[in-house]
C-alpha cells in the first residue's frame, strides 16, 4: 500500500454503541494496525435532534474496554483537531458555498407546506415522492430564482438548505473492497440536503466527505447501511475535485438476528437474553440496556467473537488474541453476506477464555466481585479459588455463586441435600469424621485424603455418603468442587467449626 493508511471510526452519539458499531471500530483498528497506519476517532454530532448526552462517553469507554486504541481523535487530539464535528462547524459552510458556485449544489427555500403539496400530488399520481431532478425546478430554489432574489432571501433571514444537484441519467461506477464493482444510475437518486441554515450545520454527507478529505483518510470501512450513500459520496469527491485522494471504501456486512432474517436489534437481545451493547447503558430518560462487560464477559472473548462475525481467517483457528487478529486480518476475507449472531457462541468463547486463565489472571477478575460481597482476601487466595472453579464458569457473574462457600460458612442448608444426607448413621458418622480431621496437622488436600480414605474403608462407609455429608456441613448445598479442595482452602479450624455448626443447628431428618 503506497499511501499511508489512515482510517476512522466515525460514530454519531445518538445512544449506546451497538455491537455492530463495535465490530466496525474493530475492523478499522485491525486494518490500521495490520498496515502500520493510524486509527482516528471522529464524533459525528451534527444531527442536534438525535444527540444523546452520555453517548460519546459511552463510545469512548466501550473502545477502551475492548482494547481498541485510538491514535488521533476525540479524547486524544492530533494534527487535525478538533475531531468533534460540532466544534468544526465554521469549516463546512465554505465548502457548501463552493459547491453552489460550481453548479453542483443549490439553495432551496421551500417550506414544509410546499413539500407536502408536492408529496400529495405524487401520491395521487401513484408515485413515491422524491426530491430530485423532476421536482427541484418546481420549487423556490436558486436554480429558478434570480441571483438577486436568492441574495435577498438569505439576507432577510429566510431559512434555506443547500442541496446536492444530482446529475440526470449518468452512471456512477464505484469500487468497493468487499462488494466489488457497483454501478448506479443517478436518476434513481435524490437531491440530498448538505447544509441547513436553521442550525448552521452540515448534514452527515457533507461533513463526512469534507472531514475524510481534510483528515487524509485513506480507507473508509463502515457498515453496509451506508452503501446507498456511496454514489453521492463519489460525486461529492468529483464535485470538490478530490478524486485523486478519494479514500477506498469497504462496506461491512450486517449483523443478523440469531434466527437469520433481518438486522440484529435490541429487541432480539431482550427476547433471547443476550446483550447487543458492549457496556451497560443508562439513558438520560432512565432506560437501561444490558452490556457484555456487566453481564460477565471478558473483553478479549467478546472481541474474538465479534472479529469472526463477518471475517474468517481461512483456517480452522477460532481463538485469537488481538495481536493474532491484527496479523491475520484482511478485508479480502470479510464476507459479503450478513453474519448471523449466535448468542451461544458468544458464551462458548467466554468460557474458553476463562478456562485458560491462570490464577494470577483470574485474581483481578474475581476480586471486585468478592469485595462487593464484603470478602477481603489476598489476590493469591482469590485467584486460587477462581482457579479451582474456572472449568464450571461461563460468565464471570457466576463466580460468586460458585465460590462463596470458600469464604462464607453456610447459614442454611439446601433442603434436597439435607433430606438425603442428614439422617440415619450420618450425623454420628460426621461426628467421628470430625475427630479424624481434628487429628490431622497437614491439611493439604493430598494428606487429608490419605488419612480420610482408609478411615472410610476401615469403617465400612461409602465415599459418597461421607463426602456428601461433609459437603452439607462445609458448603451447605449439593455443589462445589471436590471436598478436599474445600478442606484445604478453608483450613482445619474453619472446617471443624462448620461441622460443629451443622451438628448443633440441624436436627436429623427422620
Ligand atoms: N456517523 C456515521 C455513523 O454513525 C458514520 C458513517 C461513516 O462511517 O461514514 O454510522
Amino acid at each position: 500500500m503506497s499511501r499511508e493508511v489512515r482510517v476512522r471510526f466515525a460514530p454519531s452519539p445518538t445512544g449506546p454503541l451497538h455491537i455492530g458499531g463495535v465490530r466496525t471500530a474493530l475492523y478499522n483498528y485491525l486494518f490500521a494496525r495490520r498496515h502500520g497506519g493510524k486509527m482516528i476517532l471522529r464524533i459525528e454530532d451534527t444531527d442536534s435532534q438525535r444527540f444523546v448526552p452520555g453517548a460519546e462517553e459511552y463510545i469512548i469507554e466501550s473502545l477502551r474496554w475492548c482494547g481498541i486504541e485510538i491514535d488521533e481523535g476525540v479524547g486524544v487530539g492530533g494534527p487535525h483537531a478538533p475531531y468533534r464535528q460540532s466544534e468544526r462547524r465554521e469549516i463546512y459552510l465554505k465548502y457548501a458555498k463552493q459547491l453552489v458556485e460550481a453548479g453542483w449544489a443549490y439553495y432551496a427555500f421551500d417550506t414544509p407546506e410546499e413539500l407536502d403539496a408536492l408529496r400529495k400530488e405524487a401520491e395521487e399520481a401513484g408515485k413515491t415522492f422524491a426530491y430530485n431532478y423532476e421536482v427541484r425546478e418546481k420549487l423556490p430554489t436558486s436554480l429558478v430564482l434570480s441571483h438577486d432574489e436568492v441574495e435577498a432571501r438569505i439576507a432577510r433571514g429566510d431559512q434555506w438548505v443547500v442541496r446536492f444537484k444530482m446529475p440526470v441519467d449518468e452512471t456512477v461506477a464505484m469500487d468497493d473492497l468487499i462488494r466489488g464493482h457497483v454501478e448506479v444510475n443517478t436518476s434513481t437518486l435524490d437531491d440530498k440536503v448538505l447544509y441547513k441554515s436553521a442550525d448552521a450545520l452540515p448534514t452527515y454527507h457533507l461533513a463526512n466527505i469534507v472531514d475524510d478529505h481534510l483528515m487524509e483518510i485513506s480507507h473508509v470501512i463502515r457498515g453496509e447501511e451506508w452503501l446507498p450513500s456511496l454514489p453521492l459520496h463519489y460525486l461529492l469527491y468529483r464535485a470538490f475535485g478530490w478524486e485523486d485522494t478519494r479514500p477506498e471504501f469497504a462496506h461491512l456486512p450486517l449483523l443478523l438476528k440469531p434466527t437469520g432474517g433481518g438486522k440484529l436489534s435490541k429487541r432480539d437481545g431482550d427476547k433471547m437474553g443476550f446483550p447487543v451493547f458492549p457496556l451497560f447503558w443508562l439513558s438520560p430518560t432512565g432506560d437501561t440496556a444490558h452490556g457484555y462487560r456487566e453481564d460477565g464477559y471478558l473483553a478479549e472473548a467478546f472481541i474474538n467473537m465479534l472479529a469472526l462475525l463477518g471475517w474468517n481467517p481461512g483456517t480452522e483457528q477460532e481463538i485469537f488474541s488481538m495481536q493474532e487478529l491484527i496479523d491475520a486480518f484482511s478485508l479480502e476475507r470479510v464476507s459479503k453476506a450478513g453474519a448471523r449472531f449466535q448468542p451461544d457462541k458468544a458464551k462458548w468463547f467466554n468460557a474458553q477464555y476463562i478456562h485458560h486463565l491462570s490464577d494470577e489472571q483470574l485474581a483481578p477478575i474475581i476480586q471486585p466481585i468478592l469485595k462487593e460481597h464484603g470478602v477481603v482476601v489476598s489476590d493469591e487466595q482469590a485467584g486460587r479459588v477462581a482457579g479451582i472453579m474456572k472449568e464450571r464458569v461461563t460468565l464471570t457473574t457466576e463466580l460468586w455463586d460458585l465460590t462463596s462457600f470458600f469464604f462464607v460458612a453456610p447459614t442454611q442448608y439446601e433442603e434436597k441435600l439435607a433430606k438425603k444426607q442428614w439422617k440415619g448413621d450420618n450425623p454420628a458418622m460426621l461426628g467421628k469424621l470430625r475427630e479424624v480431621l481434628a487429628s490431622i496437622d497437614d491439611f493439604s488436600k493430598e494428606n487429608t485424603e490419605q488419612v480420610v480414605k482408609p478411615w472410610i474403608e476401615a469403617n465400612g462407609y461409602s465415599v459418597g455418603q461421607v463426602m456428601n455429608t461433609l459437603r452439607l456441613a462445609l458448603v451447605g448445598a449439593g455443589k462445589g468442587p471436590g471436598m478436599y479442595d474445600v478442606t484445604e482452602f478453608i483450613g482445619k479450624e474453619e472446617c471443624l467449626k462448620r461441622i460443629d455448626n451443622l451438628l448443633s443447628n440441624l436436627q436429623p431428618i427422620e
